[in-house]
């Protein structure tokens, strides 16, 4: 990697050094091992749009272990389960359709929508949440989660919608009753 050295007035080769630096992050200072480009040359550092960007992306990953946040390719993971969408599962939890896009690219998420996400990676809090809010889903990807949730419970028909419930193990079986109970007051109305 090469960067310009106003010192040595020229095109100079990166020696790479790590150094303690502290970045802002939503109103904190997060101190990181940040990798520097110093003048291979004369020894100065040099700034270097690329490391810059990779040194903030390391403090707000650090901002988020220390929080205990969950990390981009985490809310990626979450999401993917449920074979999703970026936008159906902003829409699902009830955020902005761009929402998850911007936790996925690196934005970092206040802790009550981190919470929500940490919440529906059980699949049963993710039922909940999808009986409430499928209407705001379409067709389509309804039917994706249906088939989705089918395999995790290995049911053989519909086991979400309140009305009729099919086991074919005792691992749906008792799924199914925890979430069942979970849901008396809609089976009732
Ligand atoms: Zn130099």
């Amino acid at each position: 990697m090469k960067s310009f050295c106003s010192n040595c007035l020229s095109l100079v080769d990166c020696d790479m050094q790590f150094f303690k630096e502290t970045y802002p992050v939503k109103g904190e200072d997060v101190t990181i091992d940040a990798r520097i480009c110093t003048c291979s040359v004369c020894g100065k550092r040099l700034w270097n749009a690329k490391l810059d960007e990779e040194n903030v992306e390391k403090a707000y990953r650090a901002y988020q272990h220390k929080h205990k946040l969950l990390l981009p390719a985490q809310i990626k993971q979450i999401r993917e389960k449920y074979q999703l969408s970026q936008s159906a599962f902003a829409k699902l939890l009830g955020f902005g359709e761009k929402t998850i896009s911007r936790y996925e690219n690196g934005y970092i998420q206040d802790e009550v929508p981190n919470n929500l996400i940490y919440l529906v990676n059980d699949t049963n809090a993710f039922m909940l949440l999808y009986n409430k809010n499928k209407d705001k889903l379409t067709e389509a990807e309804r039917q994706r989660i249906d088939r989705v949730l089918r395999q995790f419970y290995g049911c053989s028909t519909t086991y979400y919608s309140g009305e009729m419930y099919s086991f074919n193990s005792m691992r749906c079986n008792t799924n199914i009753v925890k979430f069942t109970v979970m849901n008396t007051e809609d089976n009732a109305s």
